[in-house]
């Protein structure tokens, strides 16, 4: 089952060429101006000229903050990093303030890294394995045959493993990696007569002294700066990507990744690509986080930091002081600003059945106005909510589209936050009576 997410609609920005808004488009609508700015934000990115700086999303609940933000991630695609975090989680017992906001910083630098590897291609001419009375240590021969003549290569107990596991056998075309030892099957003997050189442009081949036909490739990976410093912090190294467990980093390791990092560029091995990093709600930052982040912006190797909140005046946490969006003064002074607004009726009901279709529902024509006019006096959000809830009572009464009769009852079982507040009232006046 495909889960479907409160954003899983949204496939980008949905603009054209020049950077204007499609009216429908990749899953957005509406909100032109907004869309249009983090475009042109995007661009920068794009061309690296706006890591260390910052933006801010601006506007009322369900105005689509987060679906942009979402829409620039999706753009930039899978290879530049894009970090989401909501401000909350930077409170945690289990590392500090700075530290979590340092790790997500780091989150959202990648580190290009070229690698040159050289692959030996050829045809299994025989295997022979010899087992250790255990059988845990396995050694053997593997004799490959390449364009004209024949290698015999030593083999350890990883190597057969690997052999095994791509179940190799006598008469198979298989390439080995020479620096990771990888060993992959290429498909049986026939495949020798094919054209090598039809393989792609980064593949070179070059004849070697022992006549072997071998590829050198190169392998680019991308890997974010945290994931360098978590594996080289921790016993279990990547490992403890995946476990979470990633600790606090020690400020010297940092400083000697930065500088490792620093020299694989200036070899011409590794590229910086600094990514984006969202932080949404960030009115619940304090005022050690803010002084952090404005320094943090600084720094040579910072990504661009989007934040978002639906606050207008509000208090600084940790301080006394109201200020706009509830952010210092000296740092909203470094943002540049993107105000969302609340959506047109015409908006709403698209969102709307982009959402239907997202979650496969249909909605009858009564029911997308019900729904519309829903949205219009609590929220949106809360309307996108009743589609589900709609479609469960709707199944229940053997029918295929969700009706107005189904949006009334969701209405009756579910509150929206002001009815909520509405019904607390009067209970405490109940109740203190
Ligand atoms: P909050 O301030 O409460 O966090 P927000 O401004 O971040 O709100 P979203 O969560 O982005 O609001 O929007 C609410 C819902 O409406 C989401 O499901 C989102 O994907 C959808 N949505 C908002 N704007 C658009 C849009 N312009 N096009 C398509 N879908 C949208």
């Amino acid at each position: 089952m495909e889960r479907i997410g409160a954003h899983s609609h949204i496939r980008g920005l949905g603009l054209d060429d020049r950077l204007e808004p499609r009216a429908n488009s990749q899953g957005m609508v509406g909100q032109p101006k907004a869309r249009k700015a983090a475009g042109m934000i995007l661009k920068m990115v794009q061309e690296g000229r706006i890591a260390g700086r910052a933006m801010l999303f601006a506007g009322p609940p369900s105005t689509g903050k987060t679906a942009i933000a979402i829409g620039m991630a999706q753009t930039l695609g899978p290879d530049v990093p894009f970090t989401m975090i909501a401000a909350s989680e930077v409170f945690s017992l289990s590392m500090s303030k700075t530290e979590a906001l340092t790790q997500a910083f780091r989150r959202s630098i990648g580190v290009r890294i070229k690698e040159e590897t050289e692959v030996i291609e050829g045809e299994v001419v025989e295997m022979q394995i010899d087992r250790s009375l255990t059988g845990a240590t396995k050694t053997g021969k593997l004799t490959i045959k390449t364009t004209d003549m024949e290698t015999i290569y030593d083999l350890g107990t990883k190597m057969i493993d690997a052999l095994a596991k791509e179940k190799v056998t006598a008469g198979d075309v298989i390439s080995i990696d020479k620096t990771s030892g990888k060993v992959s099957k290429l498909g049986r003997s026939f495949a020798r007569s094919r054209d090598y050189d039809a393989m792609g442009a980064d593949t070179k081949f070059v004849q070697c002294p022992e006549g072997e036909i071998q590829k050198r490739k190169e392998v680019v990976h991308t890997v974010s700066l945290h994931e360098i410093d978590v594996i080289n912090s921790r016993t279990q190294g990547f490992l403890a990507l995946f476990a979470g467990d990633t600790g606090e980093i020690k400020p010297e390791l940092r400083n000697q990744i930065n500088s490792k990092v620093a020299e694989w560029r200036e070899e011409g091995k590794a590229e910086i690509i600094p990514g984006v990093l969202f932080i949404d709600e960030v009115h619940m930052l304090d005022i050690e986080c803010f002084s952090f982040l404005n320094r943090a912006l600084e720094g040579e190797l910072a990504p661009l930091v989007i934040m978002a909140s639906n606050r207008g005046m509000a208090r600084i946490r940790g301080t006394k002081f109201r200020s706009p969006h509830g952010l210092p003064v000296d740092l909203l002074d470094r943002v540049l600003i993107v105000s969302t607004r609340p959506y047109e009726e015409e908006d709403i009901a698209q969102i709307i059945k982009i959402r239907c279709e997202e979650e496969d529902v249909t909605l009858t024509d009564d029911a997308l106005t019900v729904l519309t006019n829903m949205a219009r006096d609590t929220t949106l959000r809360y309307a996108l909510n009743m589609i589900s809830t709609a479609q469960i009572l709707a199944r229940k009464r053997k029918v295929d589209k969700v009706d107005v009769e189904d949006l009334r009852r969701s209405y009756a079982y579910f509150f929206d936050e002001k009815r909520s507040v509405e019904w607390l009232k009067e209970q405490q006046v109940e109740h203190y009576r």
